[in-house]
């Protein structure tokens, strides 16, 4: 990406139109030339008033803007703060909270919540391919803190002495390579054993700490090490997995009031995408990257907030 370095520099660098087009064009059409997104027609004309293009081709909604057919259709906001606004979420190490780009952003923080959600939607990796090598599984329990709760939250949710209203994250990480986040049900061996044979190649070395759930995954060469006895044995720990846990409730800790756990899948999917490029690649890189999985995306108001579900305790947007 040419033309900025720091977010001051894309803030400024995105306020020009011209410079919003230019990256988005790129992106979604790489010769240059400029196809309609429904029919593929090149017979398309640029609207420079209204920034939209019309396709001569006879079907429904003949024009189409920079952002149809991807994670920004439909929102009022405009390209000169989404831009940036990626920006600064794949570029903070501990994530950033609606607050802060709210302010960076110049917009309301119930805007940037939204926003924010959907961009942690566009950094949701696909997860192709298996792992393999040397992969260490472990598991965490994420829970938010009482006493950052308000009082009806916490008495809703702090019904015993603790352990119960925690969620279960599982993470596979491929020693060298890629780490793999999921929110599980519990820790019983159905629900990790299904985690590992899906995203571990059989054959790997894998490396678990003791507990009972990881018994019986006899394709993998497991190797398992007793946190009661000692923490490394060798090449036998779970120390990749430790350090990423410790990133993670550090983003979650200090920078986000409270998380649901409703929501708390799209903040892994946030925190991986870092950890997963945080080697040989700068802000740019690391920027392009995440530009290049906004399109074939949608991320509806109704399906983030999950209307039948429980209430989210950060102000949800309002819709317009
Ligand atoms: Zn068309």
């Amino acid at each position: 990406m040419e033309g900025f370095r720091t977010l001051q520099e894309a803030v400024i660098y995105f306020s020009d139109f011209e410079n919003c087009k230019r990256v988005m064009v790129q992106l979604r059409w790489k010769d240059g030339v400029v196809a309609c997104p429904r029919c593929g027609s090149q017979k398309v004309t640029w609207l420079a008033k209204a920034r939209v293009w019309k396709c001569y081709e006879k079907h429904q909604s003949p024009t189409f803007t920079l952002k149809t057919g991807t994670i920004f259709e439909d929102s009022p906001i405009g390209l000169d703060k989404w831009l940036p606004a990626l920006w600064l979420v794949v570029n903070c190490k501990n994530g950033i909270s609606s607050c802060e780009s709210a302010r960076d952003l110049g917009v309301t923080q119930k805007t940037a919540w939204f926003m924010n959600h959907r961009l942690r939607f566009a950094m949701k990796d696909g997860g192709f391919g298996l792992l393999c090598g040397e992969v260490e599984a472990d598991e965490t329990f994420i829970g938010g803190k009482a006493r950052n709760m308000h009082a009806a939250t916490r008495a809703r949710k702090i019904t015993g002495t603790g352990g119960k209203d925690k969620t279960v994250v599982m993470g596979i990480l491929e020693r060298g390579g890629k780490v793999r986040t999921s929110v599980v049900s519990n820790r019983k061996k159905k629900a990790l054993q299904a985690e590992v044979r899906k995203h571990v190649e059989a054959g790997s070395a894998l490396y678990t700490d003791a507990l009972k759930s990881y018994e019986g995954l006899g394709e993998f060469e497991h190797q398992v090490i007793d946190h009661a006895v000692q923490y490394v044995d060798g090449k036998v720990h779970t120390n990749g997995l430790e350090n990423f846990w410790s990133l993670l409730k550090r983003g979650l800790n200090g920078t986000y009031v409270s998380v649901e756990p409703f929501h708390l899948f799209r903040y892994l999917d946030e925190q991986s995408f870092r950890y997963n490029n945080r080697k040989e690649m700068n802000d740019s890189e690391r920027f392009t990257l995440a530009l290049s999985q906004i399109t074939g995306k949608r991320l509806t108001y109704e399906h983030l907030t999950g209307k039948d579900r429980e209430p989210i305790t950060e102000p949800a947007p309002s819709v317009n």
